[in-house]
């Protein structure tokens, strides 16, 4: 249940843990797929090498989704709206659609249109609620009545190869109409369109000013700040390297010493801790 709430918002991890759990009351144990009787064989590893292999499935549905998340985590986006894209890109966003498959009884419709099944496809593309959202947005996507396309899969291609402006605007998009969901769902409250869009746009150049004026600060500091460089000592002279730090009573000094015959031949003569009462 901490895991729950460390990595899910508090409504959602109480929806979860409504799942239940019955016919799962045995042990946990190791399955190989690809037996009928469970056990691993090197004969059935050898047709799955072969077949991944021929299809090509493994591997590229692997490297996409690694770049698409690569790509994710560069965009200059708050953490949660790139968590968010993240769930759409992998089908876990827990819609009525999604939460019924999983044993769960709550209603199966989605909250503004009533008549369909609440999928994350009409949820956050179909819904004709949301597709004002999104001509309303500056991305002013609009689409046909029926996409084939699922939405982990446009995700995941439009992480792969639209600009990060537009990148960055999806996944802020995105969270804003589910959190606008989220507060007709559990609160009952209506969202107009004009402010999901704003809050979208307002949060994600807010996070953006914020993180710029952070870098500044930090450069300005860097540069302030004199750069101090150990160096190797002059040949015939000692460095000393002193350092002390305390709290109260108990203080401790350090002292490093080295002495040099010339820049290759050097030694340490001494290092030092002392006691200061
Ligand atoms: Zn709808």
């Amino acid at each position: 249940m901490d895991l729950l709430q460390q990595l899910f918002l508090p409504f959602e991890s109480t929806q979860i843990a409504l799942i239940p759990l019955e016919g799962l009351q045995q042990q946990d144990s190791l399955v190989w797929a690809a037996t009928q009787n469970g056990l691993f064989t090197v004969r059935s590893a050898y047709h799955c090498i072969r077949d991944w292999e021929e299809q090509g499935v493994a591997s590229s549905s692997e490297s996409s989704s690694d770049v698409a998340w690569n790509r994710l985590w560069q965009l200059k986006i708050a953490p949660r709206y790139a968590h968010f894209v993240w769930r759409i890109i992998k089908g876990i966003v827990p819609t009525r659609q999604k939460l019924w498959n999983r044993g769960v009884r709550c209603p199966f419709s989605c909250p503004r249109c009533v008549q369909i099944s609440e999928s994350v496809e009409h949820v956050l593309r179909d819904c004709p609620w949301t597709r004002c959202v999104w001509f309303a947005s500056p991305l002013g996507f609009t689409w046909p009545l029926e996409v084939e396309q699922s939405m982990s899969a446009w995700a995941c291609s439009l992480h792969l190869s639209a600009p990060t402006e537009v990148a960055e605007l999806f996944a802020v998009i995105c969270y804003h109409i589910w959190k606008a969901r989220n507060l007709l769902c559990f609160e009952e409250k209506g969202s107009s369109i004009q402010g999901v869009v704003g809050a979208a746009i307002g949060n994600l150049y807010e996070y953006q000013r914020l993180q710029q004026m952070s870098r500044e600060k930090r450069e300005l500091g860097s540069r302030d700040k004199p750069q101090q460089r150990w160096q190797v000592p002059v040949p015939g002279s000692i460095t000393i390297n002193v350092d002390a730090a305390g709290r109260n009573a108990n203080r401790v000094a350090h002292e490093l010493s080295r002495f040099s015959l010339a820049h290759d031949d050097n030694e340490w003569i001494g290092v030092t801790p002392h006691c200061i009462q």
